[in-house]
């Protein structure tokens, strides 16, 4: 392992051209402290977590003293917000510190959020607060965790310096860690400033770093497209399947290598609720749970439009036809794969289809639901896990159809229960563990937040000291209110 001052840094980015992005020195935090470092991501980084001294950590990545091959740049893009273009954005108050590459060639983004205004932070003060940085640091794990492609961080610094969001709040810097930072919206900056040089060089850029196998085929632009198409259709799939709503789809928080980017007023649903929005602010409903794969499709076709330079329009439009296809194919599968049915049959999307219907109309908490099904419950047992004296009608009728489906099974009983076990969590990211993990945060004390990250990030196994997440979400839960704020 190294110590932090030894990072083997290669940047790629900053060796980009110089409008592509502004270079700018981090700002430091007062009182910035450790809240928590996250041993997993630091050994991508080739970092010993044994070795690695707070002080130092903080030193470095709070601007404090610079973080030796560091080459610290906020990233020109732009973008739709709420379905319309806005051509302002950019890092607003996150910093690409440079890439690292490790011992076996991997490379990561290291990018620190809340680092102090840049050229692109408009009215904004540059800082992001512990809050929403907690929120996202749970996030990343408990993405992982549940397989779902996603950013994720090395450290949360807390500080002593406050700002304006929800009343006075503390500020944090998160270090964010993914391959990638390259946003739709870097495209879409490119198209609609008519720079189709740099649009096909960023292309380029794109190609060789994350889809080399591109450069074989026919038209590397066209195939490129698919691959993210793909990519991020099998993305939404797996938030269906699990009632994740992001909350803020716009297209400068989708990344061209289909991970879970950006979290704001994210929300796993405790209740199943098609309707539900995560952010208090989107009056409108856009970004509603039930929404999310149209929303995804018109973000891909936003991607789609920055490419007519490169690709055929025919061809682009072509491939928009299928992402549903190919997201509902995903969705069935890891549906399928929850339900332990390892065989497929054409009426399991019906079947599928049929539980989520039942759950919406009850309310029902379907991850919950799923994690006991695994054991074959009995009636009187399911509905004391979704909180009912009996279970509802439909339910009941539901359950007569899956055991019969079941019985048409090959696998044993024991080898099903374990592969639902593998994709059910017993632990998910509920808002009220977050807020729980927050409101001891301010008090200055990381110890939840602290041992929410493994239990997020072996969400099936046994945690006997936390093992309360496993239940039902406490009454004041449904209260919780999230905004854009952050
Ligand atoms: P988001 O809604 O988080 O995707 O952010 C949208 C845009 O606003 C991005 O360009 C951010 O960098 C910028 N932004 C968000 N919060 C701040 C802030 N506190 N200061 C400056 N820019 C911000
Ligand atoms: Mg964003
Ligand atoms: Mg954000």
């Amino acid at each position: 392992g190294y110590a932090m001052g030894k990072l083997n840094f290669d940047n790629s980015y900053a060796r980009l051209p110089e409008s592509w992005y502004q270079r700018t020195e981090p700002k430091p935090l007062k009182g910035a402290h450790l809240a928590s470092f996250n041993p997993s991501v630091a050994r991508w980084l080739d970092i010993d977590p044994c070795t690695a001294v707070p002080e130092e950590v903080v030193r470095f990545f709070n601007g404090e003293a610079s973080l030796p091959g560091a080459e610290p740049l906020a990233m020109k893009y732009t973008g739709h917000q709420f379905g319309f273009y806005n051509p302002d954005l950019g890092d607003g108050r996150g910093l690409l510190l440079g890439e690292v590459v490790n011992s076996s060639g991997a490379r990561f983004d290291l990018h620190v959020k809340g680092a102090g205004r840049t050229a692109f932070s408009r009215f904004g003060d540059g800082r992001a607060v512990l809050r929403s940085s907690v929120r996202e640091y749970l996030a990343g794990e408990a993405m992982a965790g549940l397989g779902i492609p996603t950013t994720r961080a090395l450290c949360l610094i807390a500080s002593e310096q406050f700002t304006q969001r929800n009343g006075m709040e503390p500020c944090a810097l998160l270090v964010r860690v993914t391959p990638c930072h390259i946003r739709f919206g870097h495209f879409e900056y490119f198209y609609y400033t008519r720079q189709h040089d740099e649009l096909k060089r960023l292309a380029d850029y794109c190609i060789k770093r994350y889809y080399p196998e591109c450069l074989e085929e026919e038209n590397p632009y066209y195939s490129f497209y698919l691959k993210v198409q793909e990519r991020t259709a099998r993305l939404v799939a797996l938030w269906q399947s699990y009632g994740f709503v992001h909350g803020v789809l716009n297209t400068d928080n989708m990344s061209i290598l289909g991970e879970t980017f950006d979290y704001g007023p994210f929300t796993f649903m405790d209740r199943y609720e098609p309707d539900h929005v995560a952010n208090k602010n989107d009056d409108q409903g856009r970004y509603a749970f039930k929404r999310q794969p149209e929303i995804v499709l018109w973000n891909m076709s936003a991607l789609a439009q920055s490419l007519v330079p490169l690709v055929p329009q025919d061809k682009l439009e072509h491939a928009l036809t299928q992402f549903m296809g190919t997201f509902r194919r995903y969705d069935l599968e890891r549906m399928r794969s929850r339900l332990g049915l390892l065989r497929e049959e054409s009426g399991d999307a019906a079947l599928v289809e049929s539980l989520r219907s039942i759950a919406a109309d009850h309310r029902l908490d379907l991850n919950r639901f799923l994690y006991v099904l695994a054991d074959l419950p009995s009636d009187v047992e399911i509905a004391a896990t979704i909180g009912t004296c009996a279970l509802p009608e439909a339910l009941e009728g539901w359950m007569g159809e899956y055991r019969l489906r079941l019985a048409r099974e090959a696998a044993s009983a024991p080898i099903r229960a374990a592969q639902m076990r593998s994709v059910n969590p017993r632990y998910i990211l509920r808002n009220y563990m977050a807020e729980e993990a927050i409101r001891e945060a301010h008090a200055g004390n990381y110890d939840l937040l602290n041992s929410l990250l493994p239990l997020l990030r072996n969400p099936s196994s046994l945690n006997e000291s936390l093992d309360r997440y496993a239940g039902a979400p406490p009454d004041w839960a449904e209260a919780i209110c999230l905004t854009c704020s952050s």
